[in-house]
């Protein structure tokens, strides 16, 4: 037969991880949606290896949850941007305050800021980005999948400007 019938247990569960080292990703895009508790955002943001003709194309994805906004940080810093500071009212303490947030806007999120799943694309500074991170390889019941353990930060004089924020040597939990 010449022509395909089914799908292997590769092609169904994706290809392997990547080895475990240093790569060269590009954002290819996000998939915001709230928190299954409803009181945190997920960016979903996918990421291509690039500069690797052994891995190529191969997909990378990173939660940034809002909650641990220490990762998002540390991948606006690896694409050469900074986090924006804005005036928004802390939902716990009900005060206005100013908290860093991803630079730039999705299509429609003013119409329907509660509602992040009707978000248009991404319009903004991380559009395409490429930055430096280390990859690594992690299981979660039974089935294996890189994470990013690290950002290089691609801001001259971050470390001096502000000392009290380094960047996270290891973002992967457990
Ligand atoms: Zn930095």
């Amino acid at each position: 037969m010449a022509y395909q019938i089914g799908a292997s247990r590769q092609q169904l569960s994706g290809p392997p991880p990547v080895p475990n080292n240093i790569y060269t990703l590009q954002l290819t895009g996000f998939r915001p949606k709230l928190s299954k508790a409803g009181d945190s955002l997920n960016y979903n943001a996918e990421f291509t290896i690039i500069n690797d003709p052994a891995f190529e194309n191969r997909k990378v994805f990173a939660p940034f949850n809002t909650k641990f906004f220490t990762a998002i940080r540390d991948f606006v810093h690896a694409t050469g941007n900074e986090c924006e500071l804005v005036k928004v009212v802390n939902p716990e303490t009900g005060v206005e305050e100013e908290q860093f947030t991803l630079p730039g806007i999705f299509e429609n999120a003013d119409k329907q800021p509660d509602n992040p799943e009707t978000w248009g694309k991404y319009l903004g500074p991380l559009n395409n980005a490429t930055f430096k991170a280390e990859l690594v390889t992690t299981e979660y019941q039974g089935k294996k999948k890189n994470e990013v353990r690290c950002y290089f930060c691609a801001l001259a004089g971050c470390a001096e400007k502000d000392p009290d924020m380094q960047h996270s040597k290891n973002l992967v939990k457990g």
